[in-house]
């Protein structure tokens, strides 16, 4: 749609271009920002000319640039060299959004919204990657996406800051995951996203996403029994955390979270008892 408020579009090619003002907002995409009024908008500042790398590939870590489009970032999954490679296509199917927005939504745009239902913040948030955040002074900090996101369409990004990237530990890309996703439709939008990490050396890391306001991350030192599982859950995902809207209401999403959590539980300690014994 037009906004009819904004009267300039500048296309930023360095740092410089991206000092905002009141009434300044950044552009990724533009999926969400055009698809409804913005009538405290005067200006947009579209991220697409600084011409980031979507993919920076290092010996520790991989960097997502925020201008990354969701497309690019699922040709990820055709790599047979990470265990985790099927989740970035699954995030991307996670989303309401088909194929179609994928082509010009950003990863950086997903995470800068913060909708439970963002499957980028499903992503980053299992694979501990973290937010860069550039600072309007020149600088930039850090820190993990799981804090970054506070609650519904709520960040702790502060006016004038860019998120720049996302980056992700390359030895979390080598450990296996299991997926689960729910909505009440079957192309709707998220109503709860649970996926699972099981490292190395047996720990387990489950992340719960669109179910909540906020990203929950439970730990395990090695695989809980199911009962465990479900003690964590009652424990440290507090039941008024669980949010209601018209995609789900909160007791509906803390049941199937429940059930989600004990299916990637269960995919991903069979998978563990076989690597133990030698199957395949
Ligand atoms: C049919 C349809 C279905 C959708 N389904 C979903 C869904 O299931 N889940 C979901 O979460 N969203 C959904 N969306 C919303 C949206 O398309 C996605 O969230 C998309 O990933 C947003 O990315 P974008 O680059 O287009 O963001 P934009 O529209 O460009 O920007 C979104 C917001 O982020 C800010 N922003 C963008 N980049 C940065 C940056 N680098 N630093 C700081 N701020 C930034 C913008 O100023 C704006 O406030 C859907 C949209 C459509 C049209």
């Amino acid at each position: 749609m037009d906004l009819h408020t904004v009267t300039a579009y500048d296309i930023a090619y360095s740092r410089a271009d991206l000092a905002l003002g009141p009434g300044d907002a950044l552009v990724g995409g533009g999926t969400w920002l055009f698809s409804e009024p913005q009538p405290h908008l005067h200006r947009l500042v579209d991220l697409s000319g600084l011409g980031w790398d979507p993919i920076t590939l290092g010996p520790d870590t991989v960097d997502i640039s925020a201008t990354c489009t969701i497309e690019r970032l699922s040709w990820l999954s055709d790599r047979h060299d990470w265990a985790s490679a099927p989740l970035f296509r699954q995030c991307a199917e996670a989303l309401a959004a088909s194929w179609k927005i994928w082509k010009r939504a950003t990863v950086g745009g997903n995470i800068c919204l913060s909708f439970p239902a963002g499957s980028m913040i499903s992503l980053a948030v299992a694979l501990e990657a973290e937010a860069v955040i550039w600072t309007p002074d020149g600088d930039e900090r850090h820190l993990p996406v799981a804090d970054f996101v506070t609650g519904v369409a709520s960040n702790l990004l502060v006016a004038g800051e860019v998120l720049r990237s996302i980056r992700i530990p390359v030895e979390a890309l080598h450990c296996r995951t299991a997926f689960r996703k729910i909505a009440l439709s079957p192309l709707g939008r998220s109503g709860s996203v649970v996926i699972g990490r099981c490292d190395g050396n047996a720990s387990f890391t489950l992340s719960v996403t669109a179910a909540t306001t906020r990203p929950h991350v439970l730990r395990f030192a090695r695989f809980p029994t199911a009962r465990a599982l479900s003690s964590a859950l009652d424990e440290l995902v507090p039941a008024e955390d669980f949010h209601t809207d018209a995609h789900g209401a909160a007791d509906w999403r803390r049941a199937v979270t429940a059930v989600l959590a004990e299916e990637v539980r269960a995919e991903l300690s069979a998978g563990e008892a076989s690597e133990k014994e030698g199957r395949p």
